[in-house]
């Protein structure tokens, strides 16, 4: 492994490895020199400690997800997501078309709303990466600072991964689901404002910054497709 390719989840500075092998099967966590904690201390935990701690947002386990491991599924992830986010949209769609309506049975017409709804989706999901990426881009070469546009594309990605909690309110269809997607969206959002704190290493005003203007130009695409109609008249956005 290259030397620092690993980072101190506490203190954020560069690490050689987070573990030695020693012989016999004895293995030692690396100490940190300049904070004097462990490295990764997550390197032992089980994944879904990791996974409960990435939830609550706590910037230890993103930059142990974001450094310190190979998780490379962020496109997988991303058309997993997409693809829930779009079964949601058209089941919303269905629900809003009045029935009795021969033409609502032809179902290569409901087919093609999905695949509207997935394209919708994928469009908003990129005006809102390109926008984020765009501001802290600029941002950042204001202050002579370079960014890594791919681990920070990949960052959004993995953060996005509380879309997938839209299954189960797909799954139960419960009266609260404008409420829940709200719900979802803000956790969403939160997580993207942390991983680019932690990816960047930068001010939470600045990450803030960032989603805002990234949501704003999302929405504003968003509110231009349902002001033109394109593929429905009863266009309802989820996200
Ligand atoms: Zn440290």
């Amino acid at each position: 492994m290259a030397p620092g390719a690993f980072k101190c989840i506490e203190c954020n500075e560069d690490a050689n490895e987070l573990h030695r092998d020693y012989s016999n099967g004895i293995l030692k966590i690396t100490i940190c020199a300049s904070c004097k904690k462990p490295v990764d201390k997550y390197i032992e935990y089980d994944p879904v400690i990791i996974l409960i701690d990435a939830t609550l947002c706590k910037i230890q386990a993103f930059r142990h997800i974001l450094f310190n491991t190979d998780i490379n599924i962020h496109w997988k992830l991303c058309v997993f997501c997409l693809l829930c986010e779009s079964y949601l949209r058209w089941f919303l769609l269905q629900g809003s078309q009045p029935s009795g309506d021969p033409a609502d049975i032809i179902r290569y017409t409901k087919e093609w709303d999905f695949y509207c709804m997935f394209a919708l989706a994928a469009l908003e999901l990129a005006v809102f990466c390109t926008g984020v990426l765009l501001i802290l881009w600029t941002v950042r070469r204001f202050n002579g600072v370079s960014i890594e546009f791919h681990s920070l594309l990949k960052a959004l990605l993995l953060s996005s991964y509380g879309k997938v909690l839209l299954i189960p309110a797909v799954i139960w269809e419960h009266d609260f689901s404008p409420l829940c997607f709200s719900l979802i969206r803000l956790f969403v959002l939160t997580s993207n404002t942390q991983a680019i704190k932690v990816i960047l290493n930068c001010s939470r005003r600045l990450s803030l910054l960032a989603v805002c203007g990234g949501l704003l130009l999302e929405t504003f695409v968003s509110q231009a497709f349902k002001t033109l109609q394109v593929c429905s008249q009863d266009y309802l956005p989820v996200f």
